[in-house]
């Protein structure tokens, strides 16, 4: 069974990776993005402008969050102690890992804590 475990965190370990690869290239493209939505002079077009610099913002901060989250669970890979939620300390199940391969908290426990 221990070959199984091996070959599923490996998995879960290169699924992590493109993730967090995908992030990076996405933040190295939004300066860019942003540059050329300032260089409008219609005040209609800032104001719509404005609100999508605002959700940029919003996805820039999620963006931060999530990568922050992928490189804690490669942490928690190469530490032995990915899938272990760090609530109960029981293993997070495979479907769970599947979805949400950074997740931290198996559901029960995740759902504990939005609650609160
Ligand atoms: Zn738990």
């Amino acid at each position: 069974m221990q070959t199984t475990l091996k070959t599923r965190k490996e998995t879960y370990r290169t699924a992590l990776l493109k993730k967090r690869q995908e992030l990076l290239l996405s933040a190295r493209s939004e300066p860019e993005a942003l540059a050329t939505n300032v260089q409008s002079p219609d005040m209609v077009d800032f104001a719509v402008q404005s609100v999508e610099q605002d959700l940029t913002a919003v996805t820039a901060n999620l963006r931060t969050r999530l990568l922050k989250e992928v490189e804690g669970a490669l942490k928690r890979v190469s530490q032995g102690t990915y899938g272990i939620c760090e609530g109960c300390g029981e293993e997070i199940s495979p479907n769970r890992l599947k979805a949400l391969p950074w997740a931290r908290y198996c559901i029960p426990c995740q759902e504990m804590r939005s609650r609160n």
